[in-house]
């Protein structure tokens, strides 16, 4: 008879998962996805009050979820909270966007955007690995990039930057941890329904040019995300790093 091959499971079971991000739009809906894979779930912001709705509403549902206050540009504490909790899965939502002609952006919004979607990305990305690698373990970094980190967009010079530098980085780092095991990939979303986007969709001249860019022929929901959260995060995944997970409907096809 013939051996079958085994599904490889997407169950996070015993795993300990950290999101960034969590209290809104795709970070929110990344923790559901690894809750519901059966993960030990961390939400993190900058403030308990901003995941007060999100972790309550996940406990109501039965989630194994804890809420944790995080200052992710402080590089010392994000190495004390990796050291003390030792997590299996980093999954990055938090980010910013400064939307602007290239000749319009200030110098505040390039670091406040760079603060956020490289620099904090990167010592996270660099803390979570280190205490894998002292804990000997294996582990999934995830970082919401975007569909800029692959193409230019009008009035985001700053943002494609970021999340092409951010592109950029996951590569290095992959190459480093591999040979232990610990990947690191990102997900690139088209436009998605969340709060960042609410005033791009108000805009009917920016809605039509989206919509004239996605091939499927609608926005993206946070839904739409979920599936691919749970795979890069599970050993579904356990051949894939350096790379990214395109989620864009088709906007890049062409
Ligand atoms: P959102 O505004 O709901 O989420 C952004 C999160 O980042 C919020 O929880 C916010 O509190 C957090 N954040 C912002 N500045 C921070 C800081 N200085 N320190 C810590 N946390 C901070 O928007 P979203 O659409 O869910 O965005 C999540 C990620 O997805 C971002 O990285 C964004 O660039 C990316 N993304 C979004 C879309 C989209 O269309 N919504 C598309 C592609 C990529």
């Amino acid at each position: 008879m013939t051996d079958l091959p085994k599904t490889p499971s997407f169950d996070l079971s015993g795993k300990k998962v950290l999101v960034t991000g969590a209290s809104s739009g795709i970070g929110l809906g990344c923790a559901v996805a690894v809750a519901e894979a059966g993960a030990q779930t961390y939400c993190a912001a900058r403030g308990l009050d901003r995941l007060e709705g999100a972790v309550s509403a996940m406990t109501g549902a039965g989630y194994d979820v804890k809420a944790l206050p995080l200052d992710q540009g402080d590089v010392t504490s994000l190495a004390k909270t990796m050291e003390e909790h030792a997590f299996d899965v980093v999954i990055n939502s938090a980010g910013l966007a400064r939307h602007s002609a290239a000749v319009d952006t200030t110098p505040d919004d390039y670091d406040a955007v760079m603060h956020v979607n490289l620099r904090s990305a990167y010592f996270l990305s660099a803390m979570a690995a280190k205490a894998m690698l002292a804990a000997g373990k294996p582990g999934s970094i995830i970082h919401i990039s975007s569909q800029m980190g692959h193409t230019g967009g009008i009035d985001r010079a700053l943002y494609c930057a970021s999340k092409h530098g951010l592109e950029g980085m996951i590569k290095g780092m992959a190459m480093e941890w591999g040979k232990q095991r610990i990947r690191i990939n990102s997900i690139c979303p088209t436009f998605i329904r969340t709060p960042l986007t609410e005033s791009t969709f108000e805009n009917p001249e920016r809605f039509e040019w989206i919509l004239s860019k996605i091939k499927l022929d609608r926005v993206g929901e946070v839904e739409d995300i979920m599936g691919a959260v749970q795979y890069l995060a599970s050993d579904a995944s356990a051949m894939v790093t350096g790379t990214s997970l395109l989620i864009d409907g088709g906007w890049t096809a062409g």
